[in-house]
Formats: C-alpha cells, sequence, structure tokens
C-alpha cells in the first residue's frame, strides 16, 4: 500500500520502494541513497506490494 520512491543502501544489491519493508527502515543514513541504483528489488518489498 505504501509505495515510495525507490532507495538503497551502498551497502546492499536490491533497492526498497515500499516504506513498511523493515530492511529499508534498517538502512543507516550515512548509507541512504536515493534511486534503485541499477539494482533489482528487494523481495521483501515485492511481497509487501502485492499486498493491500
Ligand atoms: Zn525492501
Amino acid at each position: 500500500m505504501a509505495k515510495v520512491k525507490p532507495t538503497h543502501s551502498k551497502k546492499s544489491n536490491v533497492y526498497h520502494d515500499n516504506n513498511k519493508c523493515t530492511e529499508r527502515n534498517n538502512i543507516e543514513k550515512e548509507n541512504l541513497q536515493k534511486g534503485t541504483g541499477g539494482n533489482r528489488k528487494c523481495n521483501h518489498c515485492n511481497n509487501l506490494n502485492k499486498r493491500k
């Protein structure tokens, strides 16, 4: 439900676009980057986006 602009961590090879994703919320501010970074989408975000 809560789809947001893509963000990713410098240290990760996936991006997140759901604000309920715990992995997204665990990204430290210093590592947080806007955009997809050319990464694939996080599986957790994929599952969250399928639900309402
Ligand atoms: Zn995610």
